[in-house]
């Protein structure tokens, strides 16, 4: 099976996580600090706290903006679950926002109707490796004196107008789950330029209290620490990220160039002012659950688009009856993204090329026989 998507795991990791094995000091210390330091580097932040995965930076850089029990927070309803269900941990209620057809980011036009006097904060999601229209976001949440919480999970590596996402609004969170872009096993850090959130978000991971050690707390806190062996998984990793990056550009340029005359498949636009990391490149396509299913027999991996938070079992009676969100529904049904793992060598790509180009041919040839049997045979 080609994997649609899969770590880049070699020694280099290993000896990292031997090192700090040896070392015997398995929670978060100095390794964990200097893979903040890199993270800190490669974004241009002025603060970055590494947490124990995505969802808990989500959850922390909420709370550090006060969000909780009453408060509306404006989400996009075509992500990934953990978005909106970090909202609910804080206490709040996520509200869904229409998407923009071309980059199945958060569409700022239509969140100006869902404000409410409860509303305190947007979430725009960064989804599948490019970034939403943070020009818009930052008018809109000034408009209507809202935070903003990025969810960069995805996307490590982005800039908007020749800046790492993360820290345009309040705060970011990124992910370092095994599938996103560079991996820690689990792991996510939070990005922020704010002095008084950055401490407030370390607080809020270490029991409440600024340093270990003590045990009178003025806080209530939680712990939603890194672990050593995460952050030297996660220092490898950094030192790869270019190296991963560029391999998914080729991997995407290769698809684009050679799906290009295929009218039965489009590409997801990328906005101008966005260089992207092509995390997984995805195509909206025609016959998509028959497609996927020739593939998986051709012993290709595909995978579907994030099913909408309207349409998600666990959030039934959440959205607003009035609301129908025909942009996410029908990407839902169209999307898929085909294999884009650092690891995928080129003659695999040109047989999934190859598959996907007999598939659509078979498909229109079978279509005039079909109705010429009735004539012809
Ligand atoms: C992966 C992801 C998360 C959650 O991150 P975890 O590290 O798995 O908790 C949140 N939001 C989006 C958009 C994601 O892709």
């Amino acid at each position: 099976m080609i994997p649609q998507i899969q770590p880049w795991i070699d020694d280099s990791e290993w000896l990292e996580v031997k090192r700090v094995i040896e070392s015997t000091y398995l929670t978060e210390n100095k390794v964990t600090a200097k893979f903040e330091e890199g993270i800190k580097e490669l974004t241009g932040a002025k603060h970055a706290i590494a947490v124990c995965n995505g969802t808990a930076a989500l959850y922390c850089a909420l709370k550090a903006l006060d969000i909780g029990h009453g408060d509306e927070v404006i989400v996009p309803n075509l992500t990934f679950v953990a978005s909106a269900n970090a909202v609910i941990m804080a206490g709040a209620k996520p509200i869904f926002c229409p998407v923009k057809a071309d980059t199945l980011c958060i569409d700022v036009d239509a969140a100006a109707g869902l404000v409410t006097d409860k509303t305190k904060a947007i979430m725009p999601v960064h989804l599948y490796g490019q970034s939403a229209d943070m020009d818009a976001v930052l008018t809109f949440a000034n408009r209507f004196e809202l935070k903003i919480i990025e969810d960069a999970a995805q996307a490590i590596g982005v800039e908007f107008n020749n800046r790492h996402v993360g820290y345009y609004g309040d705060a970011g969170a990124f992910s370092f789950y095994g599938n996103k872009t560079m991996t820690c096993g689990e792991g996510g850090i939070i990005l922020t330029n704010s002095d008084r959130i950055a401490q407030t978000c370390r607080r809020l991971k270490n029991h409440g209290r600024s340093h270990r050690g003590t045990f009178v707390h003025e806080h209530i806190g939680f712990n939603f620490a890194m672990t050593e062996m995460q952050a030297a998984v996660g220092i490898a990793q950094l030192r790869k990220l270019p190296a991963i990056i560029e391999r998914k550009r080729q991997i995407y340029h290769a698809y684009i160039t050679g799906l290009a005359d295929v009218p039965q498949l489009q590409p997801v636009f990328i906005d101008p002012r966005c260089k992207p990391v092509h995390w997984f490149t995805s195509f909206y396509a025609e016959n998509r659950a028959e497609l996927a299913d020739y593939l998986a027999d051709q012993g290709i991996q595909t995978r579907l688009f994030f099913c909408p938070l309207h349409l998600q079992p666990c959030y039934q009676g959440w959205a607003d009856p009035q609301m129908n969100y025909p942009v996410s529904t029908s990407v839902y049904e169209q999307g898929i993204s085909l294999p884009s793992a650092y690891g995928l060598t080129d003659d695999e790509q040109e047989f999934i090329i190859a598959q996907i180009r007999q598939f659509y041919q078979l498909k229109t040839s079978a279509k005039p026989l079909a109705v010429g049997c009735v004539s012809e045979a």
